[in-house]
């Protein structure tokens, strides 16, 4: 069998690894980028390249979508140029930014009425989950849909999980971020608590890290602290972005997050302070401002 024509709208950080693993699979891939120039080694490895996200579109039988919030992916899709101007009936979109569900359901019902289809599929893993394929890919919508696009979506991630109808894959996604966020703010607290009742925090860690308050969280991001190394990684702009997702769905649906509201504000004030392009494990520098000095 053929394999389906996809096109690839948003070459970022994220984007151009995942759309370099399209094109290695052997899928034909014309691609689409606001920022021209982010195309070309793909396009010097034999993609095409579209000038809109319709024509993009509309060369294309699966499109995935990899842009920044809400309303880029609004821009992309129902946008002047957008993928509804090209798309042909019975193509399936595939939306793998973290956005609003609220959105995701609304950009489903103007694709059906095209005779489209939409699976959102935001990821976990970060910019080297997406390097090396291995992302957590968390899926919504028809399990047709999802089984049509499997095939693609098997060359970036080592997990797909069918969430449930769509926006569940951004629900899911969104618990991630409340259990990362909230998570990381404990490994920040015990590091500072450990660094100031006289105990080396590498100890602590190494004590810690295989019993029941283990976690990747503190493995992986604790020795980030420990070091100064703040590079994002996951930067603290994109942290909030999602985080205000979480709690705007948790507003309209009246589910109290208090912890991941107090996560929120601390990453407020680290953005006040300029480190909002650092990575998340920043976070741990808000806690040593409202220390008393060592
Ligand atoms: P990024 O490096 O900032 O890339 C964003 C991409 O979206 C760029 O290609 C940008 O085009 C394009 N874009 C943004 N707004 C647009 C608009 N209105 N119209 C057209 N194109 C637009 O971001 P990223 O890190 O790849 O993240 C992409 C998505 O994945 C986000 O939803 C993010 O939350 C999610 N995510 C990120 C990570 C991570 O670790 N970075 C992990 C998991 C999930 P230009 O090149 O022209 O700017």
């Amino acid at each position: 069998m053929s394999k389906e024509r996809v096109g690839f709208i948003g070459l970022g950080i994220m984007g151009l690894p995942m759309a370099g693993h399209v094109l290695k699979a052997g899928f034909p891939l014309t691609l689409y980028n606001r920022t021209r120039s982010k195309a070309a080694e793909l396009v010097e490895a034999g993609a095409r390249a579209a000038d809109s996200p319709a024509a993009a579109a509309a060369a294309a039988d699966v499109i995935i979508t990899m842009v920044t919030d809400s309303a880029d992916v609004e821009a992309v899709i129902a946008g002047p140029g957008g993928v509804l101007e090209g798309i042909r009936p019975g193509s399936t979109v595939v939306d793998m930014s973290t956005i609003s569900p609220e959105t995701e359901r609304r950009l489903d019902g103007l694709l059906r009425a095209r005779g489209c289809a939409l699976v959102d599929a935001p990821v976990s893993g970060g910019d080297i989950g997406a390097r090396n394929a291995t992302l957590a890919i968390m899926a919504g919508g028809e399990a047709e849909s999802l089984e049509r696009v499997r095939p693609v979506l098997q060359v970036l991630g080592k997990s797909i999980t069918h969430c449930g109808p769509v926006g569940s894959g951004q629900v899911a996604k969104l618990c991630n971020q409340i259990l990362v966020s909230v998570n990381l703010l404990a490994v920040s607290e015990a590091i500072l608590f450990a660094r100031r009742n006289g105990l080396d925090p590498r100890v602590m860690i190494k004590a810690i890290e295989g019993g029941a308050a283990g976690s990747w969280q503190l493995t992986n991001l604790g020795p980030k602290i420990l070091d100064r190394d703040y590079a994002p990684g996951f930067m603290i702009d994109l942290i909030q972005k999602d985080l205000r997702l979480v709690l705007q769905a948790a507003f309209s649906t009246g589910a109290p997050l208090p912890a991941t509201s107090l996560v929120h504000q601390l990453y407020l004030s680290a953005q006040a302070h300029g480190d909002g392009r650092e990575g998340t494990p920043a976070l741990a520098k808000v806690l040593e401002r409202a220390a008393a000095p060592s």
